[in-house]
């Protein structure tokens, strides 16, 4: 699928987020690309409950709050989202453009991009289980995957669960339903993830719809390409054989600067130094915004990477739209922007 737009941001982290705001009161379409499957960055990954005391007129607002109010400001933007895809790779075209691709397939071609990739890409921890990357995405619904981009593709699929977090035991409920059988295993009896989640997943066991072993996979057994089944371990030793299409280890997330760093972008320490007055890279028409970027003074806060994302989206306005001028209007006073916001 390939996509021509103004701008195609890497990362809907919250300062990828505001600039879609930014971007969009200049008239510009956004794409955004995110690994995770869901926006909000390290906000939303890291510390949805914990509380930020930093955001200007916010006293306190939680990670997940914040983003819930940046998406609610940059709707009238319609801002299209792609989750659970890497961004891998960048090109300059002919006409100057440039073609962003994913892992998913997706091509984005733009003439501004931005990097609003912060931290890097959070990526899922590999459990220590000898051979495991062989049955590894071996194909929809069998194998190991270590996320769920289509649950129709477990339906009927004897599914293994591992981890005590919310995202095994959100998959754990909401597979469970279609699925043939539904394993869960966790080291100990307790469980990381909301109370709710927990007392779900109880009821779904009590009712016989989900088994739940304390237990760890030591093993993986199949042909390449196929599994067959694991071995488990109680906390006693014990070991056992488990037959399963399908094994989802949840051992939480990594961050890893990841594809970016081949993009041909200059990088010092894994960050992208920026000039301050339009944060673009020393590739012309290359943004970075956020905590992937550096310059004199840089404090890694959401209120400079929201500055940032302002000046960027002057910056990126001249590119998208060479022939036109950019007018400074206030938000509070231009019938315009007003329109463009949906509120008047
Ligand atoms: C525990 C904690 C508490 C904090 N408290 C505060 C605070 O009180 N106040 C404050 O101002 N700041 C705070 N911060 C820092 C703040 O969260 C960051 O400054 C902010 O998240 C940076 O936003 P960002 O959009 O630049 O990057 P991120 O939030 O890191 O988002 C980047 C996104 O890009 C995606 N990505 C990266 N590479 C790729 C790729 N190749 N393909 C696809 N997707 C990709 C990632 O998956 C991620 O979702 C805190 C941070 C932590 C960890």
């Amino acid at each position: 699928m390939t996509i021509e737009t103004d701008v195609a941001i890497i990362g809907a982290g919250p300062i990828g987020l505001f600039a879609v705001l930014e971007l969009g009161l200049l008239d510009l379409k956004c794409h955004l690309v995110d690994i995770l499957d869901r926006p909000g960055g390290q906000c939303t990954e890291l510390y949805p409950e914990k509380p930020i005391y930093d955001i200007p007129g916010l006293p306190i607002v939680t990670g997940q709050e914040l983003v819930n109010r940046l998406l609610e400001q940059i709707k009238p933007f319609d801002p299209q989202f792609h989750f659970g895809e890497m961004a891998t790779a960048l090109e300059k075209l002919s006409d100057g453009r440039w073609k962003l691709k994913t892992d998913a397939g997706t091509e984005i071609v733009a003439p501004v991009i931005v990097v609003g990739a912060g931290a890097g890409s959070f990526q899922p921890k590999r459990p220590p289980v000898p051979g495991i990357e062989k049955f590894e995405n071996a194909g929809d619904g069998i194998g190991v995957h270590y996320a769920v981009r289509k649950m129709e593709t477990f339906r009927g699929k004897n599914i293994l669960i591992a981890g005590g977090g919310d995202s095994a035991l959100d998959w754990v409920i909401n597979l469970a339903p279609l699925a043939k059988s539904m394993t869960l295993v966790h080291h100990r009896d307790g469980f990381r993830a909301a109370q709710h989640s927990v007392n779900q997943m109880r009821e779904l066991e009590a009712a016989g719809k989900v088994k739940f072993h304390v237990a760890s996979v030591k093993q993986v057994h199949g042909e390449p390409g196929k599994l067959t089944g694991v071995t488990l371990a109680g906390t006693d030793k014990t070991e056992w054989h488990h037959e399963t299409d399908a094994f989802l280890p949840f051992f939480g997330l990594t961050i890893k600067l990841g594809p970016i760093a081949e993009f041909g972008i200059n990088l010092h320490e894994n960050l992208i130094p920026v000039d301050t007055a339009r944060f673009e890279s020393q590739t012309p028409g290359i943004f970075a915004i956020g905590d992937i970027n550096s310059y004199t003074g840089k404090l890694k806060l959401i209120l400079s990477g929201f500055h940032e994302a302002a000046l960027m989206s002057q910056a990126a306005f001249h590119i998208c739209r060479p022939n036109e001028k950019l007018r400074f209007q206030y938000t509070t006073s231009s019938s315009n922007l007003q329109k463009k916001l949906g509120v008047s």
